[in-house]
C-alpha cells in the first residue's frame, strides 16, 4: 500500500465509524490522526512503527493501524466495518453535501440502501421531513447525485496524459510504426476526458498493448491507410463543428497543414478545434501565436509549510530555480485560513526576513513576498492596511462560505478586485472539475471589473481546478486582462502543473504577450513597483 492507499483507508474506516455510531472520542482522535498524516511529508508504506509513533497526534493504537496497513494490505477494523455495510450505502458516503451521520439515518429510518434509491426518494420529498433534514438539503443531495452520475467514467486531462503518451510509444515499438497519433478529445487537450483515441497505419489487426497500472478508462484504436492517415487525422481530432464550419472533405495529403491550405484555412492548432470561432479566424488569417511552456518565466501563487505547503520556503526556491525559472512568487495562506495553517501578522514578517536573506543567496534569481489573502464574506481582505503594504503582491480567493448565488458571489468578488492591493484574482469560482461546481459567477463583469482594476486574472493551473476556464479567455485578453497561470504548488512537485494550465490556456488562445508570468523578472518587478506607487499616490 503506498501512502495515499494508507490514508484513505483510515479515512474510510472513520466514516464507517461514524455511519454505525461507535465512539465518538475514537473518531475524533483518528480524524485528527488523518488530518496531521496527510500534512507531513513521511512516506507510510515504508515508516518504523517508532518513526509513526514520533508523529505529532499520532499515537500508539494508530501507528499500529498503520503498521497493520503495511504489512497486511488491509486492516481488519475495517474489513469487518464493510461486511456490515451494504455496497449502496458506502456508495452513498461519496455523495457530496452529507456525512456518515445523515447517511445512516438515511438507511436507518427511510431503508434507503443506495444512490439510485437516494435520488428517487428525494423525487418524492421524502427527505423533507426528515429531522435535520429539510428543502434545501433535499435539493443539494439530488443536485449532487446527479452531478456525481453526471462525472462517473469522466477522468481528469491529467490522470490519463502519461498512459496515453506510454499507449503511442508502445505500440510504435510493438508493430514498428511510425504514424501513430493520439486524436479526438485528448489530442485537443480537453479538461475532462471519455476516451482516450489513436489513430495507427496498419494493415494488421492492432492489440492493445498492456501497461501496469492503467487507468479504467476505454481505448479505441483506428486503423487505416498511410494515405488516409492525415485525413482522419484531421476528422477524428476535430469536434463535429469544427468539421462543418471549416467546410472539411477528406481526401489524401501529406500533412494536415496541407488540408487546411486546400480549403483556404491558416492551419488550425489541435487544441483549438472546438467549432468555436477559429475558423473564422483562420480564414482571416487571424489566429495568434499560442503560449508555450518554455514562455513561463517564473512560478506565482504557491504555498511552503509556512501555511499548508509541504516543502520550505528555502526547498521551493531551489527547485524552482533549478527548474530554470527566474522567480518565485511564495503566497502562504492569510490569518483568516485557519483550517491550512494560515499566517498571524509576525508569522509574515518571519517569513519576510527569511526571503531577504535567501534573495541575497539565490541572486538573479528571486522570490516575491505574496500572499493569497482570503476573500472575507462582504469581499475585503484580510490583514490591517499596513501588513497589504508590506507584499510585493496580492492574489485575493475566496476559500470559505462557498454556498452563494450568483448575484453575492459576483459583487463578492467585484469587492475584492477594486481593493487597490489586490494584484490577482486566484481561482474565481473555486470549482473542483468532476467534483464541485463551483459558484455560479457573471464572468463578465468580473472580468470586466480586473479590466478597470488592472487586476489579473488566475488561470489556476491544477489539473482538478483550471479556472478561469478557458472558454473565458478570450474575452479576458480583448479585455485587456492578463493572465497568470499559476500552479497553486503545495509542494514543489505541483511546479509542473504548470503545463496542464498550457494547455487549457492554448484552448482558450492565450498568447506569451498576455500571460503576466511570461513577463521577466525584472518586467515584474517594475510592474510591482509601479502598482505600489499607484497605492501610494492614488490618481485623483
Ligand atoms: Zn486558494
Ligand atoms: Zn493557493
Amino acid at each position: 500500500m503506498n501512502t495515499e492507499d494508507i490514508i484513505q483507508s483510515l479515512k474510510l474506516t472513520s466514516r464507517l465509524m461514524e455511519l454505525h455510531n461507535e465512539n465518538p472520542f475514537k473518531i475524533k482522535s483518528l480524524n485528527n490522526a488523518v488530518f496531521k498524516l496527510d500534512k507531513v511529508n513521511l512516506d507510510l508504506s515504508n515508516a518504523s512503527l517508532e518513526e509513526l509513533e514520533k508523529i505529532d497526534g499520532i499515537g500508539k493504537g494508530i501507528a499500529q493501524k498503520i503498521h497493520e496497513l503495511q504489512t497486511s494490505g488491509d486492516l481488519k477494523e475495517l474489513s469487518q466495518l464493510r461486511s456490515i455495510t451494504p455496497v449502496g450505502v458506502m456508495d452513498m458516503l461519496g455523495i457530496k453535501g452529507i456525512g456518515p451521520k445523515k447517511v445512516a439515518q438515511l438507511w436507518k429510518e427511510l431503508s434507503i440502501e443506495s444512490t439510485g434509491e437516494l435520488l428517487y426518494a428525494c423525487h418524492e420529498n421524502r427527505l423533507i421531513h426528515l429531522k435535520g433534514f429539510g428543502t434545501k438539503t433535499q435539493e443539494a443531495v439530488k443536485k449532487a447525485i446527479e452531478f456525481k452520475q453526471a462525472s462517473a467514467g469522466k477522468f481528469h486531462y491529467a490522470a490519463i496524459e502519461a498512459y496515453a503518451f506510454q499507449l503511442v510509444v508502445e505500440l510504435k515499438r510493438k508493430y514498428n510504426m511510425p504514424l501513430v497519433s493520439l486524436t479526438g478529445a485528448i489530442r485537443r487537450k480537453c479538461e475532462i476526458l471519455e476516451q482516450v483515441d489513436i489513430l495507427i497505419v496498419s494493415k494488421d489487426i492492432i492489440e492493445l498493448p498492456a501497461i501496469k497500472d492503467a487507468p479504467a478508462i476505454p481505448v479505441m484504436i483506428r486503423i487505416c491507410n498511410e494515405a488516409d492517415f492525415f485525413s482522419l487525422l484531421f476528422e477524428t481530432t476535430a469536434t463535429q463543428e469544427h468539421l462543418r464550419l471549416s467546410g472539411f472533405k477528406p481526401g489524401q495529403a501529406k500533412s494536415e497543414d496541407e488540408l487546411y491550405s486546400r480549403l483556404g484555412l491558416q492551419y488550425v492548432e489541435p487544441e483549438l478545434r472546438e467549432g468555436l470561432n477559429e475558423v473564422e479566424l483562420a480564414r482571416e488569417n487571424k489566429l495568434p501565436k499560442l503560449i508555450e511552456v518554455g514562455d513561463l518565466k517564473g512560478i506565482l501563487h504557491n504555498h511552503s509549510n509556512y501555511s499548508d505547503g509541504v516543502n520550505s520556503l528555502r526547498e521551493m526556491a531551489l527547485y524552482c530555480k533549478e527548474l530554470g525559472y527566474e522567480y518565485l512568487g511564495i503566497c502562504d495562506h492569510s490569518q483568516s485560513a485557519f483550517y491550512a495553517n494560515g499566517m498571524k501578522p509576525e508569522r509574515v514578517l518571519e517569513q519576510h526576513r527569511e526571503i531577504d536573506v535567501l534573495n541575497e543567496e539565490l541572486s538573479p534569481f528571486r522570490i516575491f513576498k505574496g500572499i493569497e489573502s482570503d476573500i472575507l464574506n462582504d469581499g475585503s481582505l484580510d490583514y490591517p492596511e499596513e501588513l497589504l503594504r508590506s507584499f510585493d503582491f496580492i492574489v485575493a480567493s475566496v476559500h470559505s462560505n462557498l454556498k452563494m448565488d450568483l448575484e453575492k458571489a459576483t459583487a463578492r468578488l467585484i469587492k475584492a478586485v477594486e481593493n487597490p492591493h489586490t494584484t490577482i484574482l486566484g481561482h474565481p469560482t473555486s470549482r473542483l472539475l468532476l467534483y464541485r461546481e463551483g459558484y455560479p459567477i457573471d464572468h463578465k463583469k468580473v472580468i470586466d471589473a480586473c479590466a478597470a482594476n488592472q487586476v489579473v486574472m488566475e488561470l489556476n493551473s491544477h489539473p482538478y481546478r483550471l479556472d478561469i476556464d478557458w472558454r473565458w479567455i478570450q474575452y479576458c485578453m480583448e479585455k485587456g486582462v492578463k493572465i497568470s497561470i499559476n500552479p497553486d504548488a503545495h509542494e514543489k512537485q505541483g511546479f509542473h502543473d504548470m503545463q496542464y494550465g498550457v494547455c487549457v490556456a492554448r484552448k482558450g488562445m492565450l498568447t506569451k504577450e498576455m500571460c503576466f508570468n511570461a513577463l521577466s523578472c525584472v518586467e515584474l518587478e517594475n510592474y510591482f513597483l509601479q502598482k505600489k506607487s499607484l497605492l501610494l499616490n492614488p490618481k485623483s
